[in-house]
């Protein structure tokens, strides 16, 4: 709506990030509110099972997290994101999005759409989310039942509930061995649903929890670098995007760089993740013990000022880090980061093969022939 005192303006086109550029400012956080779900994928990092008691009784309870949203909104945050596991599983959903609301952030839902309903539907038209993110794991019900263990039926509904209610709904997926055969049909199926927005990703993460067994599991999920890059080109949005970023992110020498610090990475800067059980994290990945602060004792306003700033100092000692991703003149094209590191590796300062891998063909497919030099792959 714009008249003389408001207008409508995109979140990126919004005038204050230009002022906080460079400066580190609460602009956004990512409230975890369960790490339970109703599907079980095959490449989830998190879900616990939908009636687990432990799970359940770590959860915060709204009472818990109205001084730490009324926090979060003091230190500056505009906008919220709402994810899970399934955060939909909660009873006490509607109370936390309407407390959301009132406190006037934009607020965000990451939902599988399996469990939506006519109330959900009330509630987002009266009380219009910034957006609805629902992820795609087949358009088959053989193709959505073998990733999720779920119900494609019940994906439909509550797919389809949102969009004949023009309920503001961004679509992704995931490129897994599970759905790959199934990916241009579900790409088709997403932009068609969703015209201005659809994104894959086709390099899976393990699990916050270490769980072995269900690691193994993603790990057997996971596209070889050669699949990928296969995908990527087929993709001709997804080609176009990627060649314009290689445009810029394929340096041709490495990053004379001095500092050892080990995060490159802007986790903590503009945003922060609060765990299901009250557990403050820089990012959602970031999940190590020595990194993470308990607000169940603690205070967000100190994880803020004083915990992030102390984690982000942290320096690296490892040579084959520094001789290789602290320098990488590919850097932007890889996953690596501290926490996804810490995950593969148990050391947050540790190169990731397969990243490593996925980059340096991404690299040498999108980008070496044009330079017309030879990049230097880490
Ligand atoms: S729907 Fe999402 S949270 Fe649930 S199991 Fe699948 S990936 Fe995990
Ligand atoms: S894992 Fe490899 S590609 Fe990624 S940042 Fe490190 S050296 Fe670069």
């Amino acid at each position: 709506m714009n008249n003389l005192y408001t207008s409508n303006v995109s979140i990126p086109e919004f005038f204050l990030w230009e002022r906080l550029d460079k400066k580190r400012a609460l602009q956004y956080f990512e409230l975890e509110l369960t790490a339970r779900c109703n599907n079980n994928c095959r490449h989830c990092y998190i879900n616990l099972p939908e009636k687990d008691i432990k799970a359940i009784k770590k959860e915060l309870s709204l009472e818990d997290l109205k001084p730490i949203i009324d926090e979060a909104v003091s230190l500056g945050a505009l906008w919220c994101c709402i994810t899970g596991g399934e955060p939909l599983l909660r009873e006490d959903f509607f109370d936390i999005y309407l407390y959301l609301k009132r406190k006037g952030l934009l607020v965000s839902v990451f939902t599988n759409a399996t469990l939506i309903t006519e109330e959900h539907i009330r509630l987002f038209r009266k009380y219009p989310p910034r957006d609805v993110e629902v992820t795609v794991y087949g358009i088959t019900e053989k193709t959505y039942n073998s990733v999720t263990r779920g119900s494609f039926d019940a994906f439909m509904k509550g797919l389809n509930l949102l969009l004949e209610n023009d309920i503001k709904i961004r679509l992704k997926a995931m490129a897994i061995r599970s759905n790959a055969e199934e990916l241009p049909m579900i790409a088709s199926f997403c932009r068609e649903k969703t015209k201005d927005y659809f994104r894959f990703d086709p390099v899976l993460h393990l699990r916050y929890d270490r769980n072995k067994k269900r690691n193994n599991e993603i790990i057997a999920e996971r596209l070889t670098p050669e699949e990928i890059i296969k995908i990527e080109k087929n993709d001709a949005e997804r080609l176009n995007a990627l060649e314009k970023i290689c445009d810029k992110f394929i340096l041709p020498e490495p990053i004379d760089n001095n500092s050892n610090y080990v995060f490159l990475c802007s986790a903590g800067n503009i945003s922060f993740t609060l765990g299901y059980d009250g557990y403050f994290r820089l990012c959602s990945s970031l999940t190590r013990e020595d990194c993470v602060y308990d607000l169940n004792s603690g205070n967000l306003t100190d994880a803020w000022n004083n915990f992030v700033p102390s984690i982000r100092s942290i320096k690296s000692e490892s040579e084959e880090f520094l001789r290789k991703c602290r320098i990488c003149s590919i850097f932007e094209l890889c996953r690596w980061c501290p926490a996804h590191a810490d995950l593969e590796t148990g050391e947050m300062d540790r190169p990731v093969d397969y990243f490593c891998e996925v980059a340096g063909k991404r690299a040498e497919a999108f980008r070496a022939e044009q330079l017309n030099e030879k990049i230097v792959l880490p």
